[in-house]
């Protein structure tokens, strides 16, 4: 009986994916661990990353995942002590009820029931609440995210038309997005959408967005000139940039 030769599969670079993500876990020093694997034809080398969602491991496509392995277990230490640092970050779990905290502008405001009001309002460090809990439940998410909204609404425009002349730009129409994953768009149209998410967050990263969005009107890329635009406006976009990647997934609550 002739011997079939067995079919090899070639990843052909021009036909495969640029990088694929799976999941897996490793025991680290006596602990479990979870870590998302990136293997990408562009990488040459082995990368160890602590992002939002925990450890990420970035690899050359072809990388053995017993030489992963082992550099995992070479810097277990920097790892633990990360992803400890990581765990002290994350947001403690969030229920919907009278005394829960939300941000605004980068402020605590605790919630208070007051089904006798017609309006939401903010009083100092509460935001007291139209909405009654015993006949309707859902009411004070639908409430509070309602204010969160249109208090986005007014600042960012109110924020877009101080810095639109310093770009040298006109003031572009701005719309709230409820983007899971991405902060401002800007519409090759002039068209800027901000998420209305943003609002929680202090007011200078807030500006930082507002301004990266406004300089796209300018340069519809990310290239020197780009960012030669924002820096002229927040000499230390920078720091707010990095503040943004570090503390963004904060401010993704509800
Ligand atoms: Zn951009």
């Amino acid at each position: 009986m002739a011997t079939r030769k067995p079919l090899q599969l070639e990843l052909v670079p021009g036909n495969a994916p640029a990088q694929i993500a799976t999941r897996h876990q490793f025991r680290l020093e006596e602990r479990w661990i979870e870590y998302t694997l990136k293997r990408s034809l562009r990488r040459g080398s082995i990368t160890f990353t602590i992002d939002e969602d925990g450890l990420r491991v970035g690899a050359p496509w072809r990388a053995p995942q017993r030489r992963i392995e082992s550099l995992l277990g070479a810097h277990a230490r920097w790892i633990n002590r990360k992803l400890g640092e990581w765990q002290e970050r994350r947001p403690p779990p969030f229920t919907w009820q009278a005394g829960a905290i939300v941000m605004a502008l980068g402020e605590s405001l605790t919630l208070t029931l007051d089904p006798a009001r017609t309006v939401t309002e903010r009083e100092g460090s509460c935001l007291h609440v139209a909405a009654d809990v015993q006949t309707a439940p859902g009411t004070l998410p639908v409430k509070v995210v309602a204010w969160l909204r249109s208090t986005a609404e007014d600042w960012f425009e109110h924020r877009a038309a101080h810095y639109a002349p310093a770009l040298g730009v006109p003031l572009p129409a701005i719309y709230l997005s409820n983007a899971k994953t991405r902060w401002g768009t800007c519409h090759p149209d002039g068209r800027i959408l901000l998420n209305w998410r943003l609002i929680q967050m202090p007011p200078d990263l807030i500006d930082y967005v507002v301004v990266h969005e406004l300089a796209h009107l300018r340069e519809p890329n990310h290239s020197r000139r780009f960012w030669s635009w924002v820096a002229g406006v927040l000499p230390d976009y920078e720091q707010r940039r990095r503040a943004l990647r570090r503390d963004g997934h904060r401010y993704l609550l509800c």
